[in-house]
């Protein structure tokens, strides 16, 4: 049974599009009511297009949809909010398509996470920022609270409080992390760490995952601490995709990082 009317209007960004035949283009979207979605916008790559310019990477859509037999058309499109540095600009938008890949890879198609999308859009805003563009620490800061809060919404949140193996409540010292054993772990258990985890790197982990983004202060990581909490992060990500994410390449490329 198909989880939405045959025809449908909904808001909705962008995450990929693959050129199709000779003017077509293949969409994964991300929508707020009905999670990520495939569909095709017929002739969207031709100028004369009135689908043109509204279905741009990371511009926030109000699109109408009509149920086809493998994929959804797209019969019109409004761009409503257009994060103008995301388009143009290579250093903004490299975060803004490492959170893009980060949604598809971990949303089946039809699963909707409306307060996902909300922090997708919202995480979108901040990287247009200048200021927190994902070279700054404000830009890398966000970064890392939307992995963070994506593993929350989608049930595989790292135990941060309470050790992984044994439950005791852990301490403000060095403990030790396993993402196969799904977070900190306490000194007594960390012998079946795969890492270590400093006083540093907890303290940053448990306050993005505790805090909402406008409560979280204005912190400066030596790069030897947020290389520690990257490598916790990406360690938790690539056990459950089980895979790499191609956007890692770009974020850590010369000239990307370390501003
Ligand atoms: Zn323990």
């Amino acid at each position: 049974m198909p989880l939405h009317p045959r025809v449908y209007s909904t808001e909705a960004i962008v995450l990929r599009r693959t050129d199709f035949g000779e003017a077509d283009r293949i969409l994964t979207l991300f929508s707020p009511a009905y999670g990520k979605l495939r569909a095709i916008a017929k002739g969207s790559r031709r100028t004369t297009s009135r689908l043109a310019g509204h279905l741009e990477p990371f511009t926030r859509t109000q699109l109408l949809l009509a149920a086809g037999r493998e994929l959804d058309i797209v019969t019109q499109a409004e761009g409503r909010e257009r994060l103008d540095h995301l388009r143009d600009d290579v250093w903004h938008a490299t975060g803004a398509w490492y959170v893009a890949e980060l949604v598809d890879r971990f949303l089946e198609d039809a699963d909707p996470h409306p307060r996902l999308y909300a922090r997708f859009v919202h995480t979108l805003r901040l990287l247009d920022d200048g200021a927190s563009a994902p070279a700054t620490s404000r830009g890398w800061l966000a970064l890392r609270h939307f992995e963070l809060h994506l593993l929350d919404e989608l049930g595989y949140r790292p135990a941060l409080h309470t050790c992984a193996g044994c439950e005791t409540p852990l301490r403000p010292e060095e403990n030790g992390f396993s993402a196969e054993l799904g977070g900190a772990l306490c000194p007594a258990c960390s012998r079946y760490a795969q890492r270590r985890m400093s006083l540093g790197a907890f303290k940053v982990l448990r306050l993005l995952q505790m805090t909402e983004w406008d409560a979280v202060p204005r912190l400066r990581l030596a790069s030897g601490e947020r290389n520690e909490v990257e490598g916790i992060l990406q360690s938790v990500l690539r056990y459950h995709l089980d895979r790499e994410l191609k956007s890692w390449a770009f974020l850590h490329a010369p000239g990307i990082e370390g501003a």
